[in-house]
């Protein structure tokens, strides 16, 4: 049995003071809920995660935090602007996004750069959330599958069963991100099926039983109960409903 995941990306949002408001109005209005089922994460600017991390450790709340991004270079030197792995683990970080789309398509990260940063954030102990997922085209021509799963299989080139095993794939098909319109259940259990069946495939059924496969793209409390239905959908990657406490402790809080 997988634990649910309940991911915060607040992407380039918030300055440290309005993150600190952000992730203690979060911590008090999870209260609220059964936490004991459910992993909530989120995932601060960098510059604001030494923030975030005080106050959570000062308060105790039950919320794991990551980053963005990840270096692909792992040893310290001179790669002006990048952040190592190590880094974050010494900030207490749980996770690293990696390879969202915004990512792909504003900073040309391919697949290559993608998994090479699975690698490094494996390296040094953090689980990467690897982000996968089809343009609108690739939805209306009804290649959503194939396109989603040759990002797997780039992401995860190399890997080990046991380095999977510590990996979380994010199907965020690009046509549902910021833009309101949500897959609907039955489109977002297709795709994570196929990306489980896939993990079988490569791996075996232990290593597709045990990986963790989120559903993100227009997340909020109104929806996310009947995404988190589907038997191969666990969790979900939330942009905007993840800037507002109340919105998003909701969504931790589905069942
Ligand atoms: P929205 O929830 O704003 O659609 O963003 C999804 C996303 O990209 C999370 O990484």
């Amino acid at each position: 049995t997988r634990t649910p995941l309940m991911a915060g990306n607040w992407k380039m949002n918030l300055d440290w003071k309005q993150g600190l408001s952000l992730v203690e109005d979060l911590g008090d209005a999870l209260k609220a809920f059964d936490m004991s089922k459910v992993q909530v994460a989120v995932f601060p600017p960098a510059v604001n995660i030494r923030t975030v991390q005080t106050a959570i450790e000062a308060n105790r709340y039950p919320i794991a935090y990551g980053a963005q991004d990840i270096s692909e270079h792992v040893e310290f030197g001179a790669y002006t602007g990048e952040i190592a792995g190590s880094m974050l683990t010494a900030l207490g970080c749980t996770f690293a996004l990696v390879g969202h789309s915004e990512r792909r398509q504003y900073h040309g990260e391919d697949e290559k750069v993608t998994n090479a940063k699975v690698k490094a954030a494996l390296e040094v102990g953090l689980s990467p959330i690897l982000c996968v997922g089809e343009p609108l085209e690739v939805r209306k021509a009804g290649e959503q599958v194939a396109h989603t799963l040759a990002q797997v299989d780039g992401g995860l080139e190399g890997l080990s069963a046991d380095d999977v095993k510590n990996v979380v794939i994010a199907y965020e098909p690009v046509w549902a991100i910021g833009t309101g319109e949500v897959a609907t259940p039955d489109d977002a259990q297709e795709v994570c099926a196929a990306i489980r069946a896939r993990l079988a495939e490569l791996y075996d059924e232990s290593v597709a039983e045990t990986v963790r496969v989120l559903y993100g793209g227009s997340v909020k409390s109104a929806n996310v109960a009947e995404l988190m239905e589907k038997p191969d959908v666990d969790g979900a990657l939330v942009g905007g409903a993840s800037l507002k406490a109340d919105e998003f402790s909701k969504i931790a809080g589905y069942q």
